[in-house]
């Protein structure tokens, strides 16, 4: 009786940071949960924006810093290891042309014009995703964080046909048997089941910046767009900076200082 009110209460407190209890679950064997999963009253300890933003210092980000980042985001959210094209991701590595593929024809230095980047959720400010979702299982945070209920994903995919960015993997399997680091504090999923970066909603909640931007040793500025004082804001006030597929009119909100 203790372990099934225990249980409950660690899905209740996933479900109001927005990641429902029903369509996702943990790993059958795996142990206990090691630590206590952020509650509603560490949510409002937590970190807070108004607008939540990313700056990624591409020429920081060698293939090998991009790995560091992917395996950190990857282990965090028990992200399975799929090979081929049934593959999950949350955050990946990819040329120039495949991010800015409406940047074409400029007379780009080869260094550029050469270099992987780091893909991940734009937290887009006009989220195709959220509006062709049929079932309100991805929705906008007012912080701007685009989230997934996997509980009320029906995995009819609209949202990744919505999505100009390719940013969601879908589970065509049960992804589970694919997790190589099990982390017993964020939810495993279903197969039927979209998923994709929330710009680390569950780590923010409890003071913590995103993996990816810890990993990456200061390539990644992340912060509050809407306060000039920020670290996202100073980078992008200092630097150049593209987002990617602007005609889309999505909005991103992560930026690319070139
Ligand atoms: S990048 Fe795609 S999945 Fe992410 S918020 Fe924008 S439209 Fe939605
Ligand atoms: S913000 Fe978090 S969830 Fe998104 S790519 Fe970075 S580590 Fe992964």
């Amino acid at each position: 009786m203790k372990n099934t009110r225990r249980e409950f209460l660690k899905l209740a407190a996933v479900s109001a940071l927005g990641v429902g209890a029903g369509r996702l679950g943990f790993l059958g064997d795996a142990p206990a949960h090691a630590g206590a999963l952020p509650t509603v009253a560490n949510f409002e300890e937590g970190l807070k924006a108004k607008h939540w933003g990313m700056a990624i210092f591409s020429a920081k980000m060698t293939p090998e810093l991009i790995e560091k980042c992917r395996t950190a985001c990857h282990s965090e959210h028990n992200v399975p290891d799929i090979p081929g094209n049934k593959n999950i991701k949350w955050f990946w590595g990819a040329s120039y042309e495949e991010s800015f593929p409406t940047e074409h024809g400029h007379y780009l230095s080869e260094d550029v014009e050469h270099r992987q980047f780091p893909l991940l959720c734009n937290q887009c400010e006009t989220p195709m995703c959220v509006k062709v979702c049929p079932t309100q299982a991805t929705f906008q945070r007012p912080d701007g964080i685009v989230m997934m209920d996997f509980h009320r994903c029906i995995g009819c995919r609209y949202c990744m046909a919505g999505c100009p960015f390719g940013a969601r993997s879908f589970n065509f399997q049960d992804p589970r048997p694919f997790i190589k680091h099990f982390n017993p504090q964020f939810p495993t999923r279903m197969r039927g089941v979209v998923e994709k970066c929330n710009f680390c909603a569950e780590r923010l909640a409890v003071g913590k910046l995103p993996s990816c931007v810890e990993a990456a040793g200061g390539a990644i500025a992340f912060g509050d767009l809407a306060d000039e004082n920020s670290d996202v804001r100073k980078a992008l006030r200092e630097h150049f900076a593209i987002r990617r597929k602007p005609d889309a009119g999505t909005s991103p909100s992560v930026y690319y200082i070139l």
